[in-house]
């Protein structure tokens, strides 16, 4: 289609994407520094996170965790039947409209911090123009700047194995109007982790294929044994060593075409109402032509930037998933922070940029896990082994206590504390238990500050509580 347009519009800054890091750049740009900006989106506004990610999925954690907690409650004497009815649509329509309204509520904000929004797909002309395939079929736009940010984020890998578009991603699971009654989940990762403890929490019958002896293989062995010990405790099915996708050789519909087939070699097949893929994610970066200026990428795709988020070629930006730095929200709006302080802030950050060591995450399982630094083996392969000091307790949550000793026992709390040379600054934090989404943010600053372990010990504990073993473990 001929542009509608040959004089390009120029803006002082162009970001593509309005995701989590698009949108945390642009807020940033504009809105703090005046400048003059464009934002151009070709899906939903607020991207990942807030449509097909964290947003929906807390909310489906939250639900889960009610589930949870009204199957307790019999420990406590309530007189809870134990299969206690609930309306899935009822909680899917509230959480719908909840996203409808935060997807709007980033639109509105752009526009009052003055960031001219438009709904196209953009690809490069040159490493300073940009044409937009306009989503209203109207044509295409061009829009040039001396400053342009790639934030387009990215997908859900699907294996490429016979029937594979049968199973569903993370955006075919947020739009179930149902939940199914037994699924596959494939995947070993945050996602296959989360999803799986939410289904198992409220019923489903969940089968996970990893490919290890564990899950979540790049935490902790702490996190890694402990976690997948107690979903096997919880009734989740892990198939385990399934080498790559290879073992899943085909899926296809089964019977009056509700159900799915799963052919797995040298075994009986499988019928499932719903398969997860849940193997990780691919940049987007089909759609920008970045062969034609020049931007490097890696072999996975992801676009190469130095510590400032500068791409291979001047004037170009690239951060969030686009770049496979940390595929976390927070990260992408401090790294968009950061780039735009250092393109058009005051002077005193102009060399602005975004630290991504000691970085916490959560991963929301049932219970969740809470992590900050290095885990113990890559403490000791970095500072060696004589210079590492590990800290680690188990105990039984006081939630618990009324808990007969069999399910006592399927609810462990762990923590271990990763220490590094004579002063022991504290180099990890690693906790599994109820609660610790919420109390790793405080410890994480103590962590980023250099906290010694000595540092922890002189805080004085809050009783009763788990987050008190932290300062007081021996
Ligand atoms: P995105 O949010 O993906 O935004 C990119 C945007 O660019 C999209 O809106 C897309 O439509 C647009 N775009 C792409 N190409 C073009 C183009 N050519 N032209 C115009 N627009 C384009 N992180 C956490 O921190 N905590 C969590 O609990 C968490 N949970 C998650 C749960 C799930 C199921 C998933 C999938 C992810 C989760 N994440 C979580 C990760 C988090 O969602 C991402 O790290 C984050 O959204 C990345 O932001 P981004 O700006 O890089 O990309
Ligand atoms: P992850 O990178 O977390 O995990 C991908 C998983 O796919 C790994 O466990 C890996 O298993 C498995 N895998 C890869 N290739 C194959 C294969 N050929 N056969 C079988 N398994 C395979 O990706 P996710 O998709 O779970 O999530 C994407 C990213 O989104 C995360 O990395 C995270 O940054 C972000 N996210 C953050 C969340 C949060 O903050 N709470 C929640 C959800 C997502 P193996 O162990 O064998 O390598």
């Amino acid at each position: 289609m001929a542009p509608i347009s040959q004089e390009p519009e120029e803006f002082k800054y162009i970001v593509i994407g309005g995701g989590s890091g698009g949108s945390g750049t642009a807020r940033r740009a504009s809105g703090w520094y005046g400048a003059k900006t464009l934002l151009i989106e070709n899906g939903l506004s607020g991207g990942c996170c807030v449509n097909v990610g964290c947003v929906p999925k807390k909310q489906t954690w939250n639900f889960a965790s009610v589930a949870e907690t009204l199957r307790d409650s019999v420990h406590y004497g309530f007189a809870t039947p134990p299969n206690i009815p609930f309306n899935f649509a009822t909680f899917k329509a509230k959480r719908d409209a909840n996203i409808l309204a935060t997807n709007r509520s980033y639109e509105s904000n752009w526009s009052r911090e003055g960031i001219t929004l438009v709904h196209g797909t953009a690809k490069f002309l040159t490493p300073q123009t940009l044409s937009v395939d306009l989503e209203d079929g109207s044509g295409e736009k061009l829009f040039k700047s001396e400053h342009i940010c790639i934030a387009t984020g990215g997908h859900p890998i699907v294996p490429e194995i016979e029937g594979a578009e049968h199973g569903i991603t993370n955006e075919g699971f947020f739009a179930l109007e149902e939940l199914p009654g037994k699924i596959a989940v494939v995947g070993a990762g945050y996602i296959a982790v989360e999803m799986a403890g939410m289904l198992n929490a409220v019923g489903v019958e969940v089968h996970m294929f990893i490919r290890g002896e564990t899950f979540l293989r790049s935490f902790d062995p702490m996190v890694q044994e402990t976690m997948t010990k107690r979903y096997e405790s919880v009734g989740v099915k892990i198939h385990k060593r399934y080498e790559g996708f290879e073992r899943i050789e085909k899926l296809s519909k089964d019977g009056e075409g509700k159900k799915l087939r799963l052919v797995i070699k040298g075994e009986e097949d499988m019928v499932v109402d719903e398969l997860l893929w849940a193997v990780g994610r691919s940049p987007e970066i089909a759609s920008l032509d970045l062969k034609k200026i020049g931007v490097e990428v890696d072999a996975k795709g992801h676009i190469v930037v130095d510590k400032y988020q500068n791409t291979t070629v001047k004037g170009l930006y690239a951060l969030g998933d686009v770049t496979g730095q940390l595929e976390l929200t927070p990260v992408a709006i401090a790294a968009g922070r950061q780039l735009s302080n250092r393109l058009f802030g005051p002077p005193h950050l102009s060399s602005s940029f975004l630290s991504y060591e000691n970085i916490p995450t959560v991963v929301f399982a049932h219970p969740e896990i809470g992590t900050i630094g290095l885990t113990e083996p890559a403490a000791i392969a970095k500072f060696g082994a004589s210079n590492v000091k590990v800290y680690h307790t188990r105990f039984p949550n006081m939630y618990y206590v009324p808990f007969p000793p069999e399910e006592k026992a399927k609810n462990p709390t762990e923590f271990k504390i990763v220490c590094e040379g004579p002063e022991e600054r504290v180099v990890g934090l690693h906790l599994l238990g109820l609660g610790v989404g919420e109390m790793l943010q405080g410890f994480a600053v103590a962590v980023k500050m250099g906290a010694r372990k000595r540092d922890f010990d002189a805080t004085v504990a809050i009783h009763p509580t788990s987050a008190e073993e932290v300062v007081t473990m021996r």
